[in-house]
């Protein structure tokens, strides 16, 4: 099955004289259970991309689905209901909300939505990814590669169809990012959840099962189980 899909996506910001295109008539399929990173220079494209499969910007022409469900043309309320019940999100920033603790973090959209954590895929995630014991803690009082564990248990919980991920690793050090970066890749071997990174890092990119490389809107090359070097 394909868990998101772009079918000749054109993406053209402004006009005239500022228009640009960032997405030059993209094809795309992300197989459902597939960790691909997405990279190429900066400008190609790679956010836009990434922002139209997850319904975060409409596209100029062409289509877009996640699952089944075709995005272009749906309302606004429904893409909101779509990104907080199918999507998951990881940010550079980790993007916690200060307040709250871990815990409450990671159930936060489910809760936002009206839904309630099924306890033992609640109990795997935590388990798997390595939180138990600071689960009462605000994000002030955890290091970076704890708080962006946190948003990764946070996109994991209510079991999307895609997480998308941009930059995961960008703050981090290479220690707290290869945790990182292991728990996504084991989320997809154990779990069978489909992850979409956006990332700069050869050594990141190296984790996913597929790479896409971008440039001047178009993607231009992929490999298939890439290695570090063979990404450089
Ligand atoms: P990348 O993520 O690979 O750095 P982006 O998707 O951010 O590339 O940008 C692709 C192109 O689209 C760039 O030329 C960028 O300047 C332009 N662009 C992106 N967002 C906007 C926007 N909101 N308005 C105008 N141009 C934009
Ligand atoms: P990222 O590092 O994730 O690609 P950016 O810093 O490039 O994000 O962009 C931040 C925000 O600004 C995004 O919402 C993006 O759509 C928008 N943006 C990016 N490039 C341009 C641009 N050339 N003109 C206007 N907005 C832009």
């Amino acid at each position: 099955a394909v868990a998101a899909r772009a079918v000749d996506v054109w993406k053209v910001y402004g006009s005239g004289e500022a228009q640009v295109i960032a997405l030059h008539g993209v094809n795309v399929e992300l197989e459902r259970g597939h960790f691909t990173a997405i990279m190429g220079p900066s400008g190609s494209g790679k956010s836009t991309l990434m922002h139209t499969l997850a319904g975060l910007d409409s596209v100029t022409r062409g289509e877009v689905f996640v699952g089944d469900t075709k995005l272009t043309g749906m309302s606004d309320g429904d893409l909101t209901n779509l990104r907080r019940t199918k999507v998951g999100f990881i940010f550079q920033q980790f993007n916690l909300l200060p307040t709250l603790t871990a815990e409450e973090n990671i159930l936060l959209p489910l809760s936002i939505a009206g839904r309630k954590p099924d306890k033992a895929w609640y109990d795997t995630v935590i388990a798997t990814v390595g939180l138990k014991d600071r689960l009462g803690h605000r994000p002030s009082q955890l290091s970076g590669g704890q708080q962006q564990r946190v948003a990764c248990a946070r996109a994991l919980v209510s079991r999307p169809e895609v997480i998308f991920a941009d930059e995961p690793t960008g703050n981090l050090d290479s220690r707290s990012g290869a945790e990182v970066l292991s728990f996504l890749r084991n989320s997809v071997r154990d779990f069978g959840q489909t992850i979409v990174m956006v990332t700069h890092d050869p050594n990141a990119a190296s984790y996913a099962d597929r790479v896409i490389f971008l440039a001047d809107g178009q993607i231009v090359d992929e490999l298939w189980e890439p290695t570090a070097d063979a990404v450089l």
